[in-house]
């Protein structure tokens, strides 16, 4: 539909076109600033075919076979609102999170056969945000072959094994795909890697561990709230041929792990912190709804020192507020120790941030 604002149409003027749903908080998604362009099946496959190209390289890797994980379609951030697309291997994996791509979705999958040949594509459309304005979650093959129990991917040049129907978002953390690397070339290069000892916290099925472990570090300390981490980790350890002894997977809150381990006086060389999303809003941002904001990264820098030069903290933003970085100092201070941040970590760049949608960026 077209859409006006108040003054607008006082005025006469069209200012965008978009899609409606009066059940939704946000009740319009902005499709085009062109008021000539019409919404047809035509500009969602020049959408879709934008996206697709804006992905080139790992587009290229996974034309070469290789079983290449990667986002397609990151929705508003690729002009395509309430739509997401994952590449796992020969699978997509899409999700419609809004009624407007809900009632659009045979056409979509259609037009994403026809630009990408895959095997199977499979709609997950099971987060919290849908049922608010779509209805219940929704589950089934949209096309192709239904996906295997587990699909084998290469992210940088390592197996994983993901569950794209019941893993966590599609099936894995896409976005920590670059992060991820980031912190294997850590270990590869420091040539104290086989004394580290590192805290993976949020570590779901330790993605990150793998790239530790791989980087020869001593050990990794696996903890995550969710009950299938441990056996799909254990699993993807396997596979990977890393020895039992090197990684441990814990059951349980990081903050109360932590709270527990800083009273017995245990220390860590490393810890990488990948928290979820704890604030969905600035308003519980402002109720402290968001933990990470109180007062348990004080306590980090704590839980980092004093095991000699070279400790580090990695830390990722929440998306409504960073981890504050005066707790940190302040912690270290406490702490006596020389705590550093050598880089704010971010989402990868299959996962774009639209500049009119800075909220998207963590
Ligand atoms: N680092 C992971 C992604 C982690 S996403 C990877 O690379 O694959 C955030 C994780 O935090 C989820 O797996 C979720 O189960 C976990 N989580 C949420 N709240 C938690 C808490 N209080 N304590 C421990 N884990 C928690």
């Amino acid at each position: 539909m077209a859409i006006s604002s108040p003054c607008g149409r006082e005025r006469g003027e069209l200012l965008a076109r978009g899609y409606w749903n009066s059940q939704s908080a946000i009740c319009v998604r902005l499709l085009s600033w062109d008021e000539d362009q019409p919404i047809d099946e035509a500009f969602w496959r020049e959408r879709l075919r934008r996206a697709i190209a804006a992905r080139q390289p790992l587009n290229r890797i996974a034309a070469q076979g290789t079983p290449a994980a990667y986002r397609l379609v990151n929705a508003e951030n690729d002009g395509l609102p309430g739509l997401v697309v994952d590449r796992y291997g020969a699978w997509l994996v899409v999700q419609a999170l809004t009624l407007g791509i809900e009632v659009r979705k045979q056409m979509l999958a259609g037009l994403l056969e026809e630009l990408l040949q895959p095997a199977g594509i499979y709609e997950r459309s099971d987060v919290d945000v849908r049922s608010k304005e779509v209805g219940p979650q929704h589950w089934a093959t949209s096309g192709g072959s239904p996906p295997p129990e587990t699909i084998e991917i290469d992210e940088n040049g390592r197996r994983f094994l993901v569950d794209v129907r019941a893993g966590h978002k599609t099936g894995f953390y896409l976005d920590q795909r670059e992060n991820r690397e980031i912190i294997g070339d850590w270990f590869r290069w420091d040539e104290q890697a086989a004394e580290r000892e590192v805290l993976n916290a949020f570590s779901y099925t330790g993605g990150f561990a793998v790239y530790a472990l791989g980087g020869l570090a001593r050990r990794v300390v696996n903890v995550d709230t969710s009950a299938e981490a441990p056996q799909a980790g254990t699993a993807q350890h396997r596979s990977q041929r890393l020895r039992a002894r090197r990684r441990r997977f814990r059951g349980g809150d990081v903050f109360s792990v932590l709270r527990y381990w800083r009273e017995q006086g245990r220390q860590f060389d490393m810890i990488i912190l990948d928290p979820p999303k704890f604030a969905h809003s600035a308003r519980q941002v402002e109720s402290g709804g968001a933990r990470l904001q109180g007062h348990q990264p004080a306590g980090l820098p704590a839980s980092a020192a004093g095991r000699g030069a070279g400790d580090v903290l990695v830390l990722r933003c929440d998306q409504q507020r960073p981890v504050p970085e005066d707790r940190l100092r302040g912690g270290g201070r406490r702490a006596r120790g020389d705590a550093q941040i050598v880089r704010w970590l971010s989402q990868a760049s299959d996962h774009p941030v639209a500049l009119t949608f800075p909220e998207e960026h963590t």
